[in-house]
């Protein structure tokens, strides 16, 4: 560490007094992109993010937010100028304490220009401040912020960041949070993580909420709930707080189904770390909106928010293992390329799979043999979606989720479990608190395996046919009982 800081200091230098050495190059502008095949302009090039601080003012009546976000990073290339992801309206950029120049680029570009260049290993301390209307900005063709009657949601995939803070907005750059909201006395503001200042009173009817999460969260992760919320606080055994929030607008049956369920996050948590290994954030919990609010749910690090809706018919459980397991696949271990769902989204809804067995609602294997024969028939178009490279406008199609699940499945039936929940676990470990492609994931199970296992992938991942099994293994499958809740986790 030392003799790299060293190194750094001389750069530092070198580009401050504009001196020349043989091997450097000019400084150049960062990529508008971070190389994602699906989203080339999503995340930037040439700085890694350390920490965001993300300091808001939420006016409920008019959906005014106003902000100042510190990014703390490091300049991992000489660089010019540099890309945030951003759209709403920026009042002043500042870059290592001066004035810098900026400009909107494409629909969520802000193009920031620094009063001097800056090298590369060179800290970054970047300051935006920002007024807006967030409901009303539209990029993309579309507004992710989501105004409710009562405050405001910001809980989306993959785009939620561009309307409440400036970012790098890939799950490649992860990061600390801090999340500070002032919003009126009365008013709930719900983030990711640890609260340090719970509804702090501040002069003039106002009230400040802040939120730390030190673990290294992807941008889209991070999540705003504001709005009128029935609290609950605890402590897990372990020590970490256990943060939930429910919509004071949900019916009260609705709300009573909801806690049912959404209490139920450290048993869950726990029974998931007897299968995929510890669990990698200290704080949980989980946060129930309005029905209908947004429509789905999200597995936000740490505290996932869920729509009433999904409790209107009782407790919904399967939902909560869905979410919960994200917290290992998703969350901790992010995807490399948004092409890679499947690693996401398969292995949040096979957890729900062994739920149902551990529940005594039907096996894996039954729900497994249920799914390929009666639910998608061979000529169903479902076959036709690829769960490894589904396409950008298909990212969360059934076949991410089902298909996903049954290569799981089919994956350990052909390892064996032991090998099978290895392959699970050292995933979640060696990657953990960082990111994995579909490759990477595939080497690994050959490596615990032993086995060639390319062909078995290619089959399940990237055929877009129905895989043959062979018809021994499907005499007559019936439904399991748990089936319509799996159907309904689906998120
Ligand atoms: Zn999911």
């Amino acid at each position: 560490m030392l003799r790299r800081s060293v190194i750094v200091t001389a750069a530092v230098l070198a580009a401050v007094l504009g001196v020349q050495t043989g091997a450097q190059a000019a400084p150049a502008p960062g990529s508008a992109g971070a190389g994602d095949v699906y989203y080339p302009k999503y995340g930037n090039g040439g700085y890694d993010v350390a920490n965001y601080d993300i300091r808001l003012r939420y006016y409920p009546d008019t959906d005014r937010l106003t902000g100042t976000t510190t990014i703390l990073a490091t300049a991992t290339q000489d660089l010019s100028a540099f890309n945030l992801d951003f759209v709403l309206a920026t009042q002043s950029v500042r870059v290592n304490n001066r004035p810098a120049g900026y400009a909107r680029r494409g629909d969520h570009e802000l193009v920031v220009t620094p009063a001097r260049p800056v090298a590369k290993g060179e800290q970054l301390t970047i300051v935006v401040q920002y007024d807006d209307v967030p409901s009303e900005v539209v990029a993309s063709g579309f507004t992710s912020w989501n105004r409710t009657p009562d405050g405001a949601l910001a809980v989306n995939e993959p785009e939620i960041a561009w309307w409440w803070y400036p970012s790098n907005d890939h799950p490649t750059d992860k990061a600390g949070f801090d999340v500070s909201v002032l919003v009126p006395d009365g008013v709930e503001a719900i983030s990711n993580g640890v609260p340090t200042r719970w509804a702090q009173p501040v002069i003039g009817g106002w009230d400040r909420w802040s939120w730390r999460q030190d673990k290294p969260q992807a941008p889209y992760l991070a999540f705003l709930a504001i709005g009128d919320f029935d609290t609950y606080q605890d402590t897990s055994a372990d020590g970490s707080p256990i943060v939930s929030a429910y919509s004071r607008r949900l019916a009260p049956a609705t709300a009573a189904a909801a806690r049912s369920s959404v209490e139920r996050t450290d048993e869950i948590l726990d029974w998931e770390a007897g299968l995929f290994g510890p669990y990698p954030f200290g704080a949980r919990g989980g946060v129930v909106t309005g029905a209908g609010d947004q429509g789905f749910a999200l597995e936000n690090q740490t505290r996932p928010v869920y729509d009433g809706q999904s409790f209107a018919r009782g407790s919904n459980n399967s939902l909560i293992v869905h979410e919960l397991a994200h917290q290992w696949f998703g969350d901790s271990v992010s995807v490399g390329q948004w092409k890679d769902i499947w690693l996401n989204e398969g292995f949040a809804s096979y957890a729900q799979w062994l739920w149902s067995e551990e529940q005594g609602e039907g096996t894996a294997a039954e729900i497994a043999a249920y799914v390929y024969s009666e639910v998608y028939p061979a000529d169903d178009p479902f076959w036709q979606v690829l769960p490894g490279d589904p396409g950008a406008t298909r990212l969360f199609d059934g076949a991410v989720y089902d298909r996903g699940a049954l290569t799981l499945h089919y994956l350990r039936e052909r390892v064996g479990d032991e090998t099978f929940f290895a392959i699970l676990r050292t995933w979640a470990e060696t990657q953990r608190y960082g990111d994995g492609t579909t490759p990477e994931f595939v080497a690994l199970a050959e490596r615990i395996s032993g086995q060639e296992l390319d062909g078995f992938f290619q089959t399940w991942l990237y055929t877009p046919e129905r895989p043959d099994l062979g018809v021994s293994t499907l005499t007559a499958p019936v439904r399991p009982r748990s089936w319509p809740a799996i159907v309904a986790a689906r998120h």
